[in-house]
């Protein structure tokens, strides 16, 4: 009698759903994982879990089970073996400068910038450059999960072309340099040029934010500074700057100001205002709170400070003290890739073998750095960077099939310690797949390949025939 009353409830409850799934509503897309990781405040993770997306917003996240009773969707991407999580925010880059990888390797940052990058820069550096080199740096991210990207380099508007046409989400500077670069004479020509550059870009595209890129305070003088930020205010424009970067700096700051980078930046009011600081590897225990205290979004970068030699920046100290922190890879000149992947797993081992304490920055505070906290770090916290309802819907599915992901006991260990760039299968930025089983969509791999074959010929043809003059 109790199995004939269990399978009538059964058949009521199946009759129930079917009535439900009629009225489901509608989603562009659902896209499902053995394992959802939304990184949101309590680190939530799904198992068997979905998200559906509509008009370039996820409208819902729950178990495959719910979603799929609740929506019903143009597109439905399995994900069997897969982790779902958001995409990677990258704090950090001079994507051109992928056509000048490798070009200098093993110097010291001054005699890096002073002997080669600049150098090379002037000779090389044109739109038709940037394009390339942004075309070939927005694969190789998308390659890798990486969805967000803060830039810096010269021709910002060929920037947000690329930017535009391949779908990724960037934060893009016009770079302020008081030297002659590739697209301005001096500070004052690239500020102008970088007001107008804001004008033509902000609110034309919700994946693309103009902000300003004024370069470091040796390269700029404290009027330069605080001009660049005047310029910013009336857009509420970030600005995105090298600060505290190497020893060099350290005395360049003290000798010329007075006092140290941090402390001068915010003398000059330069940190009233929206601020994404790169590096930080050498702030004073005076500078932490200041960096608290104005919303400063602090970006590591370890492989390039180790590859450079800069130092070790502070990293678990500024977290507990409330820093804003992202992570970033630099330019391909300086790290020598665009992988956030290693990133994660070099930021960690650097905090902890630099402290002698292997408890220090664990997995998850890594994790953060490179996508809800790195998504706060850069002013778009509310955004992005977490798989939430109301949010762009960025995010990547991660293979976890591959035999260095047999057994998985925790997946955010295994996201930090394990993943490699090559595990990423799909990528969605905006609701919008770029990548799929790891197939790039949206850029022309073959004509980018091409093209960035021939400017590596050329400049290395220039290079050798500098050094037989030499
Ligand atoms: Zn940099």
């Amino acid at each position: 009698m109790t199995g004939i009353i269990q399978r009538f409830i059964a058949l009521c409850l199946a009759a129930l759903l079917a009535a439900c799934s009629a009225e489901a509503d509608n989603a562009d897309m659902i896209i499902k994982a053995d394992h959802v990781v939304t990184m949101d405040a309590d680190l939530s993770i799904i198992d068997n879990g979905a998200v559906a997306i509509s008009d370039g917003i996820i409208i819902a996240v729950g178990t495959a089970d719910e979603i799929e009773t609740a929506y019903e969707a143009d597109q439905v991407i399995g994900g069997d073996g897969t982790v779902l999580m958001p995409g990677l925010v990258n704090g950090h880059t001079h994507a051109a400068m992928t056509l000048l990888r490798g070009v200098a390797d093993d110097l010291a940052l001054m005699s890096w910038l002073s002997n080669y990058i600049f150098p090379a820069e002037v000779q090389f550096v044109d739109s038709e450059f940037v394009r390339v080199g942004t075309e070939l740096a927005c694969w190789e991210m998308i390659r890798g999960g990486t969805t967000t990207f803060v830039d810096m380099y010269y021709y910002p508007d060929t920037i947000a072309e690329v930017v535009d046409a391949c779908g990724l989400r960037a934060m893009i500077s016009a770079t302020v340099i008081d030297q002659r670069s590739p697209d301005a004479e001096d500070a004052g020509d690239s500020l102008r040029k970088g007001v107008a550059f804001i004008e033509r870009w902000q609110g034309k595209n919700n994946r693309i934010t103009p902000i300003f890129g004024p370069h470091a305070n040796y390269t700029l003088n404290g009027e330069q500074l605080a001009a660049t930020r005047e310029a910013a205010r009336p857009f509420d424009a970030p600005v995105s700057i090298h600060v505290s970067e190497s020893p060099f700096e350290l005395q360049y700051s003290k000798d010329n100001y007075g006092m140290t980078s941090i402390e001068m930046l915010d003398d000059v009011g330069f940190l009233d205002g929206p601020t994404i600081a790169a590096h930080v590897v050498w702030p004073t225990d005076r500078e932490i709170p200041i960096l608290v205290d104005k919303k400063v979004g602090v970006i590591h970068n370890p492989t390039s400070n180790m590859k450079l030699a800069s130092g070790v920046s502070p990293v678990a100290k500024m977290l507990a003290a409330g820093v804003r922190m992202g992570l970033g890879t630099d330019g391909t000149a300086s790290n020598n890739d665009l992988d956030m992947w290693e990133e994660m797993r070099l930021a960690a081992l650097l905090q902890k073998v630099d402290s002698m304490d292997p408890e220090v920055l664990p997995a998850a505070d890594v994790l953060r750095m490179a996508t809800s906290g790195g998504a706060k770090a850069i002013g778009l916290g509310d955004t992005v960077g977490s798989l939430e309802v109301g949010k762009r819907a960025d995010l990547i599915q991660v293979g976890f099939d591959d035999v260095h992901h047999v057994p998985t006991f925790d997946v955010i260990s295994h996201l930090v310690y394990v993943t490699d760039e090559q595990d990423v299968e799909t990528v969605i930025v905006d609701g919008r797949v770029l990548m799929r089983d790891g197939s790039i969509l949206t850029v022309d791999t073959e004509r980018v390949e091409r093209e960035a074959r021939a400017f590596g010929a050329r400049i290395k043809k220039a290079l050798d025939e500098r050094n037989r003059s030499r």
